[in-house]
This record gives C-alpha cells, structure tokens and sequence, in this order.
C-alpha cells in the first residue's frame, strides 16, 4: 500500500532553532541586545511545570533569556497583573507569556488583556487576534501552535492558496486561529467542531487537515480524501493494557498514512513546532522593539 510523507517537525523545529541561534548571537553582537521572555506559571498542574521547563530550555539552547515567575494556586489576581505590568515596563523582556489554564478563582480575560501587545509572543491578546482577523490589519504576533502548523506546510511546499481546508476544532488557542491563519493563506476554509453534522463527509473534502480536537485517533482513514495533508495537533496520552501512557493525535495514524500523501506524527510534529515558534515570537518582538533587522 501507498505510504503517506511524514512531515517531520522535530527536524523543522531543529532548524528554526538553528536560525534563530544565529540571528541571536548577531543581534548581541551588533547593538549589544539579548532577548528575554518571561515566562509565568500559576498554580501547581504537572503539565503546566513540563511546558514551563521545556520553554526555559529551549530559551537557553538559542541563547534566548528567560525570566521564570512561579505563584502559588491562592494567588490573588492583583498579585498577577503586577508581575505583568512589571514585565510591561522592564526593558530586558521581549515577550510575556502567561502558563494556561489559570486558576478557577482568575479571570483569563483580565490577565491576557493585562499584556502589553508589544510583548504579547503567545499571541492571545484579543486586539492581535482580531487584527488576525481583519483584512489589511497585522497582528503583532500570531499564536505559536497554529502558526507552526503554518510553517510545516510551507516549509514542506504545500501550497495552501485555493485549497480546500478543514480545521476540526474551534479554541481560541488552536482551531479558530488556525482557520483564521488558513483563509489569510487564501483557503477556503471549514470549521469542524463538537456540534458539526457528518463530520466525517466534511472532513472528507479536504485537501489540507488540521486537526485540534484532544480525542484519541477520532479521525479515521475513512474521513480523509485520498493525497489530502494532514497535520494532527492532538496530543492525546492512552493507556494501552497498562502499559506506560503513550501519546496519541486526534487522527488514526495507521490508517491515515495508507490514505494521505504527508502527515504529521505524534509525537515530533506539531509539539515541536509550537515551542519554536514562541522563541521565533520573542526573537522578531526583540528585533522589533530595538528596530535591528
Ligand atoms: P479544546 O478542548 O480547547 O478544544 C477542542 C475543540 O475540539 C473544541 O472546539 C471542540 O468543539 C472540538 N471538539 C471536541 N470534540 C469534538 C468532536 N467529537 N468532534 C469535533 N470537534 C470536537 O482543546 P485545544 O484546542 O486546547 O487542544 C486540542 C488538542 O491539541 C489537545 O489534544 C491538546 O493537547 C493539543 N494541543 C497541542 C499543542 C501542541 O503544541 N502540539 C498545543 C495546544 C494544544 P466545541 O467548540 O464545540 O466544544
């Protein structure tokens, strides 16, 4: 049987890494600037920690300074937006970025509102997601999981431009900008989620997948259009006969890459890429505030 392209995000990633190492040390070199992030973490989640600790050292590997800010679960919501207003002013941080999901007790609007758009690198700011929408507006930064997705495609020479797309799922932090990115690439865009009819007609259609829905191999071989691309945000752990936890996409890979012509594996595809593309966020936030091009 046919056997899909694997789109290879670690190695993708690895040498966005290497571009912006460069791109790091010659900016130091030449005006004397290292870019910062900091990076806040609230609430004791294990899941938050691993994705804190990993962008701190994907910070460090590319020369990237990063500034860690840990509170505990009780926090209070001033105590947050002081720290951000902080980092708002402090000359030596380039990007913020805030660990979600907050605390129940916090208000998400408040906090993400709170960052300035010039130091916005997750992108989730409302004013940078509605210039992601508007015709003739530029956000100031674009989300870093679709935008990597982004990347994949055209690093690897998909062309997007008059493609049939289909995002399944709709998050502020992956789906909906993942479409909105899409149809800036001049796709024709569909946007799948929990309450769509037929999904898998739908899904069928497509020439470019994305999928960011958080359930287990949910899209089987039988929904893709044959030589269509997929890129599988999913991050899913099973338990397979209690065996360690394993991690899985939201598209059956077996099944997907007899029907495909590329697809992205999980893990090593998007997941790499996301963090990429926040040191590639702080890096532009950093040339862009000193004007160093
Ligand atoms: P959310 O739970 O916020 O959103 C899931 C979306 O999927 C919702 O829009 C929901 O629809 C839709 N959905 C749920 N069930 C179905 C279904 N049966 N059929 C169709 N649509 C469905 O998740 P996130 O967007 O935050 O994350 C999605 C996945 O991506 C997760 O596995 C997560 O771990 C992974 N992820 C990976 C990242 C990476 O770096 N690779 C980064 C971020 C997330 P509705 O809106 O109707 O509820």
């Amino acid at each position: 049987a046919a056997s899909a392209k694997i789109i290879d995000g670690k190695m993708v990633a690895k040498e966005i890494r290497d571009e912006i190492t460069t791109e790091v040390s010659r900016m130091k070199d030449a005006i004397g600037v290292v870019p910062g992030l900091a990076v806040m973490l609230i609430g004791e989640r294990k899941d938050s920690a691993t994705y804190v600790r990993n962008k701190k050292k994907a910070c460090e590997s590319v020369g990237i300074n990063s500034f860690e800010v840990r509170l505990p679960e009780d926090s209070a919501e001033t105590e947050v937006l002081k720290f951000i207003s902080d980092f708002n002013d402090d000359p030596a941080v380039h990007g913020i970025l805030v660990q979600l999901p907050l605390p129940k007790h916090m208000n998400e609007q408040n906090i993400l509102n709170a960052v300035s758009i010039e130091k916005d690198v997750d992108g989730f700011h409302p004013l940078n997601i509605g210039r992601l929408a508007m015709r003739g507006r530029e956000p100031s930064f674009v989300p870093c999981t679709p935008k990597g997705c982004i990347e994949l495609l055209h690093r690897y020479g998909f062309q997007i431009k008059g493609k049939k797309a289909v995002v399944i799922g709709r998050s502020n932090i992956v789906g909906m900008p993942a479409a909105l990115l899409l149809q800036r690439e001049d796709a024709t865009v569909t946007i799948v989620h929990s309450r769509t009819q037929n999904p898998e007609q739908i899904v069928k259609e497509a020439d470019i997948v994305i999928s960011a829905v958080g359930q287990p191999d949910m899209v089987r071989g039988t929904w893709l259009k044959p030589g269509a691309v997929v890129i599988d945000v999913g991050i899913n752990p099973v338990e397979v006969r209690r065996l360690p936890l394993r991690l899985v996409g939201d598209v059956c890979y077996e099944e997907a890459r007899k029907v495909v012509s590329a697809i992205t594996p999980v893990p090593g595809g998007v997941g790499p890429m996301t963090i990429a593309m926040l040191l590639s966020n702080t890096l532009s936030s950093a040339k862009r505030i000193h004007n160093f091009q």
